[in-house]
């Protein structure tokens, strides 16, 4: 390995890590002049109630085309906003613009339909979040119960109490929490019980093999199980075949989410929105 002159190796600087530290500062830098220019877009995944395969609801997605004809995925770039603390920035900017393009249509609808949106730990943290989040809908003139926020176990950990009592407050006012990605994370079921969310949402990871290992159907079983004791009530996400969704089915779950039923769509595409027919 290449030495440099004090004798300190520097091998594990690899040029692998070093192009992918220089896409994070990319990618940090291009976060805070999208923001300010609003180049992001939202797609919308319809939410189903697996009894009968009708819309209840559906989930706010970013997509962010950075580059001429290029995406880069929230999953990518969402850890970047948040490590470096433009999450809230972009959280404010998705809460405006999602309740924006859902009250441009939420009046053609003729069922009561929430939205789901995506936070994270910084947002939960910040104590003027929820006046944000009531004055906005407020603008919209959209009613507090159409909007559902998800977080994940990872996202309340660092402060417990702070998060438990922002997510009280919200719900107070009439919106609902569900907790996202669950079982990925290393939240104890302490934290389950403490937290005031309505809904849990069984990652697709388990989803997956449902069918197939007996591994991923006993952690869905007990995850619903657990659920339901504690009063929320289940959103599998990821579903893409029928066996799959007769398998959470015949297991009580009661929501449910993926390809099988609409990738993520415009928000006007939602209003012709047909639940697809079994075989
Ligand atoms: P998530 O909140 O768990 O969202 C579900 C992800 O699964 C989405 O990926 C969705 O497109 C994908 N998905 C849905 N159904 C299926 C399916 O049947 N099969 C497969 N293979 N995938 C399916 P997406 O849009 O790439 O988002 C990834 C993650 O990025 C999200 O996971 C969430 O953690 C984060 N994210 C996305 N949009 C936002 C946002 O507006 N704000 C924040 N804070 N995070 C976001
Ligand atoms: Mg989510
Ligand atoms: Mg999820
Ligand atoms: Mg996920």
């Amino acid at each position: 390995a290449p030495e440099m002159p004090n004798g300190i190796s520097v091998e594990s600087y690899e040029p692998a890590q070093e192009s992918q530290l220089s896409r994070s500062f990319e990618i940090e830098n291009k976060l805070t002049e999208a923001i300010r220019a609003s180049q992001f877009e939202m797609l919308y995944q319809p939410i189903v109630k697996l009894s009968d395969g009708n819309m209840v609801g559906f989930e706010a997605l970013i997509r962010w085309p950075w580059k001429s004809g290029e995406y880069v995925s929230p999953t990518e770039f969402i850890p970047i906003a948040e490590s470096s603390g433009l999450i809230k920035s972009l959280t404010r900017w998705i809460i405006k613009y999602t309740c924006q393009e859902f009250a441009s249509i939420y009046l053609q609808f003729n069922v009561d339909l929430y939205m789901s949106v995506n936070i994270s730990s910084a947002d939960l943290v910040d104590m003027r979040f929820t006046d944000y989040v009531l004055l906005t809908l407020h603008d919209f003139q959209l009613p507090p119960h159409c909007l559902k926020l998800e977080v994940t176990e990872h996202s309340v950990i660092g402060d417990l109490d702070a998060a438990v009592n922002q997510m009280a407050k919200l719900q107070e006012a009439g919106i609902r929490f569900a907790i996202d990605d669950f079982g990925t994370g290393h939240a104890s079921l302490r934290y389950l019980q403490l937290l005031p969310a309505a809904y849990l949402k069984i990652d697709r990871s388990f989803i997956d093999g449902v069918t197939e290992l007996e591994r991923d159907a006993a952690i869905t079983r007990a995850t619903i199980a657990m659920a339901h004791s504690l009063g929320k009530s289940v959103i599998a996400e990821g579903v893409e075949t029928w066996e799959q969704a007769e398998f959470l089915r015949e297991h009580h779950a009661e929501y449910a989410q993926g390809w099988l039923y609409a990738k993520p769509m415009p928000i006007a595409q939602l209003l012709h929105y047909k639940p697809p027919t079994a075989p």
